[in-house]
């Protein structure tokens, strides 16, 4: 079954436990530790993104980064980071 989006996060991709980020643009696959490294562009919290998907923990956020290949912006469903 397909996942339901809203239209601003048409381009997200479903956070699976331990999976990496891959880049929309040039497939460069990033794990945990690399992904933590790359340049952050826009964290949006849960109140942010709860305006545009109806189901949304409270525990995530998305996070824009630069891909460390080839620098385009990937937005990703992330662990919120703990203060
Ligand atoms: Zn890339």
């Amino acid at each position: 079954m397909a996942l339901r989006e809203g239209p601003g996060v048409s381009r997200l991709q479903p956070r699976l436990a331990g999976a990496p980020v891959r880049c929309t643009s040039c497939g460069a696959l990033f794990d945990d530790e690399v992904w933590n490294g790359l340049r952050l562009v826009e964290r949006l919290g849960a109140e942010e993104v709860g305006k545009l998907v109806l189901r949304w923990r409270a525990d995530e956020c998305v996070e824009v980064r630069c891909c460390g290949a080839c620098g385009r912006g990937i937005s990703a469903r992330r662990p919120l980071p703990r203060p």
